[in-house]
């Protein structure tokens, strides 16, 4: 039977920061996500933007363990209000134990250090724009196997029957290279997407854990980090069907395919 009280496994392809500052199709559509089921008691939070490759502070897989995450701005170009905005949360020690004890595939170390990346508020601040939900930020170790990632999320599930949400941002096609901001989508961009989104609806773990064995995965993420949280939201989702929202490229190379299980 499923259980009611069971919070979602969420992949949102998270695409330019602007979106935290704009109500657009994407944006829109994370809100009228997060009003779909009740608040949860707390969210532990899968970002591209915290990799031991980012932040040369992290070794490994570290976990905010800090009593209030603060907005951190990394990005670089973008107008100056953007680094004025603030999106500040509670952290969450108790969730912090609870991840810990959990995953036993790696060893996670506590970090004061981070608060929240923009991975994380630009779709928070649309989710949640009272910032009063307790978030936790668990950072991405891309030296690890890919299975590895899988298991951690797999170890991350059970949190969701106790009422935690499990967010993961980044995006399954992300190539800034490539960006034409007014661009119709690359064919390589869509059929990259499309054979991650026929994936996921067989549930083909394989085929997700092994996406650096599609040639095209070279063009579609120069980098892995966007494509890596997708790996834990799929390792913390329970035999449940994928549903697709955002399904578009945006800017010719940017996936915003954001996906939910529930
Ligand atoms: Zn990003």
């Amino acid at each position: 039977m499923k259980n009611k009280e069971r919070m979602p496994a969420i992949f949102i392809g998270h695409g330019s920061p602007e979106n935290a500052f704009e109500s657009n199709e994407f944006s829109e559509t994370w809100q009228q996500i997060a009003s779909s089921f009740v608040k949860p008691k707390g969210i532990v939070v899968i970002s591209a933007h915290w990799t031991n490759r980012l932040d040369e502070k992290v070794k490994e897989t570290s976990i905010t363990s800090s009593k209030k995450l603060e907005t951190i701005h990394d990005f670089y170009g973008f107008p100056e209000n953007f680094y004025e905005f603030s999106y500040n949360t509670p952290g969450h020690e108790k969730l912090v134990e609870k991840i810990i004890a959990n995953v036993k595939t790696i060893k996670i170390k506590r970090s004061n250090e981070w608060g929240l990346d923009h991975g994380a508020w630009s779709v928070l601040a649309k989710m949640y724009p009272e910032a009063d939900i307790p978030v936790v930020q668990v950072s991405i170790d891309e030296e690890l196997a890919r299975e590895k990632l899988f298991a951690i999320g797999q170890e991350l599930s059970g949190l969701r029957d106790d009422g935690f949400l499990i967010l993961g941002s980044g995006n399954i096609v992300h190539n800034l290279r490539e960006i034409v901001w007014q661009g119709k989508p690359y064919d390589w961009a869509l059929e990259f997407d499309e054979f991650i989104k026929d994936a996921l609806t067989k549930r083909d773990t394989k085929a997700i854990i092994n996406f650096e064995n599609n040639p095209l995965s070279k063009l579609a993420l120069p980098t892995v980090e966007h494509f890596l949280p997708l790996l834990y939201v799929v390792g913390a989702s329970k035999e449940e069907k994928a549903e697709f929202f955002c399904e578009k490229i945006f800017a010719a190379s940017l996936s915003m395919r954001c996906v939910i299980y529930r």
